[in-house]
């Protein structure tokens, strides 16, 4: 069974997809899940339209805090922002949730070629 989600209109082209076995699925490529490795999550924490954020940064087993708003999803409150890489297309996608007005959004976001390409190379210099 295929769990598909349309995400907001200026996301469409960018599908949610749940494989028969449960693995989220590459939006670039659609390939198996098996080879979707997410190697850095970002968490935002905002009290609503408060200028300061603190952002949370974990990658390898290390966190870094930093006092910024840069790149939260969400225009005015909390998000999460978890950045794969596809081993089979070599695609870096952000899968991100963002609060909004007592909802929870949901969408891909293609990442800039630089921030891929660091993804790739971060995903072989750490190979398990
Ligand atoms: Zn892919």
């Amino acid at each position: 069974m295929s769990d598909t989600k349309n995400v907001k209109p200026a996301q469409a082209a960018l599908v949610i997809e749940i494989n028969e076995d449960g693995h989220l699925e590459c939006p670039g490529c659609s390939g198996s899940g098996a080879y979707l490795h997410h190697r850095v999550v970002n968490v935002y924490s905002r009290q609503e339209d408060n200028p300061s954020q603190l952002t949370s940064v974990f990658h390898n087993g290390t966190v870094n805090v930093q006092n910024n708003a840069r790149g939260n999803p969400s225009a005015r409150r909390d998000g999460v922002s978890i950045r794969f890489s596809c081993e089979l297309c070599g695609g870096g996608y952000a899968l991100e949730l963002a609060q909004h007005k007592g909802q929870t959004e949901m969408h891909w976001r293609e990442l800039s070629e630089p921030e891929a390409e660091w993804l790739r190379s971060d995903l072989e210099r750490n190979a398990f």
